[in-house]
């Protein structure tokens, strides 16, 4: 099970699921939501991240490749049709 992670300027979200991940996480196994406090018990869906986009045009794959070497970086509407859902 794959899945992207979704960053914005606050928050970074799981692709799969649509829930807060940490921006450091390589597979979705806890839910953090954005500046709250997160729930002990939220798990994430456990999708492995393969893949680092936004919904925000202005950030280039040069600042995602900066977020996380480690992934392939896709700009706002690029990423591939099989990383997206
Ligand atoms: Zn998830």
């Amino acid at each position: 099970m794959h899945a992207t992670l979704i960053v914005d300027a606050y928050t970074t979200k799981c692709s799969r699921c649509g829930k807060g991940t940490s921006l450091t996480a390589t597979h979705h196994d806890r839910v953090l939501s954005g500046w709250t406090t997160p729930d002990p018990d939220a798990r994430g869906c456990g999708a492995a991240f393969v893949a680092i986009s936004t919904q925000d045009l202005s950030v280039t794959e040069a600042d995602l490749a900066e977020l996380r070497p480690d992934l392939p970086a896709y700009r706002a509407g690029k990423l591939p049709g099989e990383l997206r859902r």
